[in-house]
């Protein structure tokens, strides 16, 4: 007889442990709308939330239902002047709204200018259903997709709440947290990665990394210090495998003069820079450069330089000074067309730089074409994030 209560205590810490239940996450769909059209393949239930949680509409079938600002807050059918409403589809289908669709439930609210914000509430697992294919193509390797599931959720479990303090929900559907476009963007594959990683994420000292990751590196990841912010997971790493990049190598080229004007722009007024000086790492990185102008010299973060001359051009911090090639062929011709070019070019007192370079994107954390090519290698996706990030654990969440 004694043996049973030692049974269900023994159940009950084992519930315990594993009853971890999965987060969930709130993403701003749509914001400052006049109008929304929801429906759901069987229909939903309507609950106004603005004094508890109070039902005041069913649909039975799929017709939309629209919603329009009225006087004071929004409104449909009779109901008017509502501030706060939750949407939650019968059998778990799918919610549509505006053209696109969503798992989970919507919340609408009234913003402060008197137009609608759509949230959509749902687990983080079905969330990451519709992040990966954006975030990653999806002719990766199996091992690579599932490394960027558990970065995926390693960011949304650590940023849920980035923006509700001051939009009113954890994260939103764009590039400023992780592109999310809802059911439309799923995809066999990422149901699977995500699934075959569920509740895993990236910790260090039992925390939620910041997991950066980038298209490609170029050659070596960038070290956190560089940022001006030390973090001890994110190293400078050595990563010849993301040479399968099609666009790994790439130049660009600007004049002194050009040069001058865009950082006057941007607010650095360098009078005529006659000079950038690049100083790298050991992995050839360039860290910082030196600009020369008649004024004097000024020092300026390599990151910097990227994001003012802009980071789809200077497409990586991991480039070099090259010379000019000329278009001729005849060797002779050549030579006299640079001696020309160096004259008109000190005549004028403009140069030409001409940088180039490999990789693309800030270098920092996982390398993703590098995934790829170390799952080629055979890597599973706990090597490859460990490759990447240092001194870091594969952490179970929740079952
Ligand atoms: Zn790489």
């Amino acid at each position: 007889m004694k043996i049973f209560p030692i049974l269900i205590l023994g159940i009950l810490t084992l519930l315990s442990q594993t009853s971890a239940s999965v987060p969930e996450i709130t993403v701003g769909v749509f914001e400052k709308q006049e109008k929304v059209l929801l429906s759901a393949e069987n229909g939903f239930t309507v609950y106004d939330l603005s004094s508890g949680k109070k039902e005041i509409f069913k649909r039975w079938n799929k017709s939309v239902l629209e919603i329009s600002v009225t006087e004071r807050g929004f409104g449909f059918l009779t109901h008017r002047n509502l501030r706060h409403i939750e949407i939650v589809p019968f059998r778990k289908h799918p919610v549509h709204v505006n053209k696109m669709a969503f798992r989970g439930i919507l919340r609408i609210r009234e913003d402060r200018f008197g137009k609608m914000t759509v949230i959509n509430a749902l687990d983080v697992e079905s969330y990451l259903y519709g992040v990966i294919k954006s975030e990653m193509l999806l002719n990766s390797p199996l091992e690579a997709l599932k490394s960027q599931a558990v970065v995926a959720r390693t960011y949304a479990i650590r940023n849920q709440d980035k923006f509700l303090k001051e939009l009113g929900f954890g994260l939103t559907r764009d590039v400023r947290s992780q592109v999310y476009n809802g059911v439309f963007d799923e995809h066999d594959l990422s149901i699977k990665v995500v699934d075959a990683t569920r509740g895993r994420i990236l910790t260090h000292e039992g925390q939620p990394i910041s997991a950066y990751y980038h298209s490609a590196c170029g050659g070596a990841t960038q070290d956190s210090s560089t940022w001006g912010n030390k973090i001890a997971y994110l190293k400078a790493q050595v990563c010849p495998y993301c040479e399968n990049y099609k666009d790994l190598h790439w130049e660009y080229e600007l004049s002194l003069t050009d040069l001058t004007n865009r950082l006057r722009e941007k607010g650095h007024i360098l009078p005529n820079i006659s000079d950038v000086r690049l100083s790298k790492d050991t992995f050839g990185r360039v860290i910082r450069v030196e600009l020369v102008h008649a004024d004097g010299t000024m020092k300026m973060n390599a990151n910097h330089l990227r994001t003012l001359l802009g980071a789809n051009v200077l497409r990586s911090t991991m480039f070099s000074d090259s010379e000019k090639k000329s278009s001729l062929n005849d060797p002779a011709e050549k030579a006299i067309d640079q001696i020309l070019n160096s004259f008109m070019s000190r005549m004028s007192g403009d140069r030409s730089l001409l940088w180039k370079g490999k990789g693309f994107g800030h270098g920092v954390g996982l390398c993703q074409w590098g995934a790829k090519g170390l799952a080629n290698k055979g890597y599973n996706f706990e090597k490859i994030l460990k490759y990447y990030y240092s001194d870091v654990s594969v952490t179970r969440l929740y079952d």
